[in-house]
């Protein structure tokens, strides 16, 4: 370790994997520490269950970035206030940076009545029960018939389809606070949906919306396309249910009887135009939406308890950064530890955006690192921390040996995949109950 630089990176989903690739290929060791068991982040837990292939060409990537001999992965351990090590803690282990890629874990909430309801939920908890991450995995979602998710973006896509597809719900309505002009969503994702939608409705909607879209000049049929050009590619439906929009309409509480959710307040919104934007504006006129679950798909921020300031969803950046890329500040307000990802801005951007933006954070850190000497942190220091945490902690070895016998699960029960739904078992799989 003498003359080699130490970074410690803090969570390895693909922002971090890839940074740590680049820090490591500079000549870096790293110490790659890692919430989840597993590595990959919202690839292996986020992205829809069944883009096998996609998925698969991800941890081929990441496995192979595991594999070079200047990162050790540290799975299980969680960095922050109230967790297993402190950001200060870690840092008094003398590395010579720290990059923060720990993603966007942090929750958004309106704030609105009736959100400690049962059957009222938010995005990224759902999305990680279906992606099989414990504890949410193991956790008892109560899906009514009808369900409604707030949001239009990619992952209220996703989250329909589950519901539809997979949980065989009634029906789903999307709240969706503009019009349909601005949905989020991709061609590409709402393909997988479409053909739930059910297209009478859809029309009787957008004539609803139509005097509103048509004070601010928005076209219509604009909207319509936008929604519909996914149906030449539309996946087949496989199951009875439907889908629906309800556009204009922002949530103001939810309502149910002891502690169940049953009924959704919205308030009706027009459009106004301001400084070239689209944005929604409360009419005051509210209404109920009969539906038993709602779910919140309005974007993530980052967690408030990690350790660094934060400001709005993000955590404080240093704003004179003294190594930006491309004009961006990847450096926090704290000396030496540096932010990537959705770490850096929350929600943002697909896979490969959190890789180039790992890699550029990554790169960010190799040149403040050029300003110094190596300093005398070392990895028997960093095993001889991790051990007084009398927990498990996970290595590349380990997570090989898990893969294996998951790999060999999957090939017992005719699956194309197979994943335990607690710790306790993967655990148990790597031969990994006692400490390190
Ligand atoms: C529902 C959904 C579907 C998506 N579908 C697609 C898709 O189809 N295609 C696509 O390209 N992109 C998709 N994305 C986007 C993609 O997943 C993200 O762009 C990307 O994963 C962000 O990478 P990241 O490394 O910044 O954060 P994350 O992937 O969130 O990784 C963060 C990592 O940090 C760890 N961590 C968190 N907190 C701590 C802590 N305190 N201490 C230690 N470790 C910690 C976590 O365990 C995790 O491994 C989807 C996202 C979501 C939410």
């Amino acid at each position: 370790m003498e003359n080699q630089y130490y970074v410690a990176v803090i969570g390895a989903g693909p922002a971090g994997l890839f940074g740590s690739r680049e820090l490591a290929l500079q000549g870096a060791r790293v110490a790659l520490f890692n919430r989840d068991i597993k590595a990959g982040g919202l690839a292996e837990y986020g992205i829809y269950p069944s883009k096998h292939t996609m998925k698969e060409g991800l941890r081929k990537q990441f496995r192979q970035t595991l594999d070079n001999a200047n990162i050790d992965y540290y799975g299980n351990v969680t960095i922050g206030n109230h967790a297993d090590l402190t950001l200060d803690e870690l840092r008094a282990l003398g590395f010579d940076a720290v990059l923060v890629t720990a993603g966007a874990q942090g929750t958004k909430s309106l704030g609105l009545p009736g959100e400690e309801l049962n059957g009222v939920y938010h995005a990224k908890d759902v999305v990680f029960f279906y992606n099989k991450l414990p504890p949410f995995s193991q956790k008892n979602f109560r899906f009514g018939k009808r369900c409604a998710i707030i949001g239009a973006g990619n992952v209220m896509v996703d989250i329909a389809r589950h519901l539809l597809d997979v949980q065989k719900v009634d029906e789903v309505t999307a709240i969706v606070r503009r019009g349909p002009a601005e949905v989020n969503f991709t061609k590409d994702e709402m393909k997988h949906l479409i053909s739930y939608l059910d297209l009478d409705e859809f029309s009787n909607e957008m004539e609803r919306v139509r005097p509103a879209l048509q004070t601010i000049n928005q076209d219509l049929e604009a909207g319509r396309h936008k929604i519909l050009d996914s149906l030449a590619k539309a996946d087949p439906k496989t199951a009875n249910g439907k889908f629906h929009f309800d556009f204009l309409a922002s949530p103001t509480g939810m309502f149910g009887e002891n502690g169940e959710m049953n009924k959704l307040e919205v308030e009706d919104n027009i459009l106004v135009e301001k400084d070239g934007k689209t944005s929604a504006k409360g009419t005051g006129v509210k209404r109920m939406v009969d539906v038993d679950t709602v779910i919140f798909a309005i974007g993530d921020k980052v967690d408030e308890s990690f350790g660094l300031p934060t400001e709005w969803n993000e955590f404080v950046k240093n704003k004179e950064p003294r190594f930006p890329m491309d004009g961006i500040s990847f450096e926090s307000t704290v000396e030496g530890v540096f932010v990537g990802g959705w770490s850096r801005k929350a929600s943002e951007g697909l896979v490969g955006y959190a890789r180039k933006d790992g890699i550029s954070a990554a790169k960010a850190v190799w040149q403040y690192l050029q300003t110094r000497q190596p300093g005398n942190a070392n990895a028997e220091a960093v095993v001889a921390k991790l051990k007084g945490l009398n927990k498990p902690i996970v290595t590349k070895d380990d997570i090989k040996r898990l893969e294996a016998v998951e790999a060999e699960e999957a090939k017992k029960r005719g699956l194309e995949e197979f994943k335990f739904v607690s710790n306790e078992e993967m655990l148990q799989a790597m031969g990994l109950t006692e400490t390190v």
